[in-house]
C-alpha cells in the first residue's frame, strides 16, 4: 500500500502548541512509512475562517521544516466534489431533509432526557417534513445492530459507537447551506486516496460518523491514530478560544521538542533535521515503519 496521510488545519487562527502536535505527528507517521504527508486547509466553514491564517499556518509549518509533498488541498474549492457526493447519497436514498430548528431539537431532547433515553437527534423528519421548510440534510443512521460501529485505533485501541443511540442521523448540509465537516472530511481524505489519518483525540469521536459515511459512499476506510490533545494549566484543549498562543514561527526546535515530547518522544536535537531523524527512528519504532 501507498501510505498518504494529511495534516488537516481549520484556518480559524495561528498554529500553536496543540495543533503542532498534530501536525508532527501525522508528518512523523508519513515520514516513519516513507509515504506522503498533504497538508489540506479545512476552509468548508467560511463564518468561523479568519483571512490570511491559512498562509500563516502554511509559513509557520515550513519554518518547522514542514513542507506539504502536494500542493495542498483549499476546501473552499472543493464545493463541487461535496455536491457530487451529496447527489450520490440522495439518489441512494441515504438523506433526508430535516425542518428542525437548533430549540425544536433541544426542545425534544429535554423531553427525551426525561425520559432516560440519550441526546440523539431524535429522528423527528425522518418521515417528513411535517409542513416545515427544510433547513439542513441529514444522513439516516441505521437502527439495531447495524448502528454499532466499531475500529482499532492505532492509539486508542478498539472503539465503538452506536451512531443510534449516541449521534442519530446527523447533518451533512447545515442549515445555513455550508457542508458539514463530516461530509467534506469523507470526500477530501476518499479523494486524495488517504490510507492513514492522524490527528487529535477530539476527534475520536467522530470517527464512526465518517466510517459510516465511507460505507454509504462505498469508498475505503483509512486507519486511523488520535493522538492526546493538548491542555492549558485548568484541563481545556489548547485553542484559540482558550487562549492558546501563537508558535514563535523563529524558535522552532524547542516548540518541537515540547510536541515531541507530548507524543511520548525524546528527541533532543541541535538542527531540524536532527530532530526529524531522531523523532522519526522513534516514532516507527513504536507505530511501525
Ligand atoms: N480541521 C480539523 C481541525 O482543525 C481537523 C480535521 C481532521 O483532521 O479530520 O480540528
Amino acid at each position: 500500500m501507498t501510505y498518504r496521510g494529511r495534516f488537516a488545519p481549520s484556518p480559524t487562527g495561528p498554529l500553536h502548541a496543540g495543533s503542532l502536535v498534530s501536525a508532527l505527528a501525522s508528518f512523523l507517521d508519513a515520514r516513519a512509512r516513507g509515504g506522503s504527508w498533504i497538508v489540506r486547509i479545512e476552509d468548508v466553514d467560511a463564518p468561523r475562517t479568519v483571512p490570511g491564517a491559512a498562509d500563516d499556518i502554511l509559513a509557520t509549518l515550513a519554518h518547522f521544516g514542514m513542507h506539504s509533498d502536494e500542493t495542498p488541498v483549499w476546501q473552499s474549492e472543493r464545493g463541487a466534489a461535496y455536491q457530487a457526493a451529496f447527489e450520490r447519497l440522495q439518489a441512494a436514498g441515504f438523506i433526508y431533509p430535516c425542518g428542525c430548528t437548533r430549540r425544536e431539537i433541544a426542545d425534544s431532547l429535554v423531553h427525551a432526557h426525561a425520559r432516560h433515553a440519550t441526546l440523539a437527534y431524535p429522528g423527528t423528519c425522518r418521515n417528513g417534513l411535517h409542513g416545515k421548510p427544510a433547513r439542513a440534510w441529514r444522513l439516516r443512521v441505521p437502527d439495531g445492530d447495524a448502528a454499532r460501529i466499531s475500529f482499532v485505533d492505532r492509539w486508542q485501541g478498539p472503539q465503538t459507537q452506536d451512531l443510534a443511540t449516541d449521534v442519530g442521523d446527523f447533518a451533512l448540509k447545515r442549515a445555513d447551506g455550508l457542508w458539514a465537516y463530516q461530509l467534506a472530511v469523507v470526500v477530501d481524505d476518499a479523494d486524495a486516496d488517504i490510507t492513514h489519518v492522524v490527528r487529535g483525540a477530539d476527534l475520536l469521536d467522530s470517527t464512526a460518523r465518517q466510517v459510516y459515511l465511507q460505507q454509504c459512499l462505498g469508498v475505503p476506510t483509512p486507519l486511523y491514530l488520535h493522538v492526546p490533545v493538548v491542555n492549558n494549566g485548568i484541563g481545556e484543549k489548547l485553542s484559540k478560544q482558550t487562549g492558546a498562543a501563537p508558535l514563535d514561527r523563529h524558535a522552532p526546535l524547542d516548540a518541537l521538542v515540547e510536541a515531541a515530547r507530548h507524543l511520548g518522544i525524546e528527541a533532543s536535537a541541535d538542527t531540524l533535521d536532527a530532530f526529524y531523524r531522531a523523532a522519526t527512528a522513534e516514532w516507527a519504532k513504536r507505530f511501525g515503519r
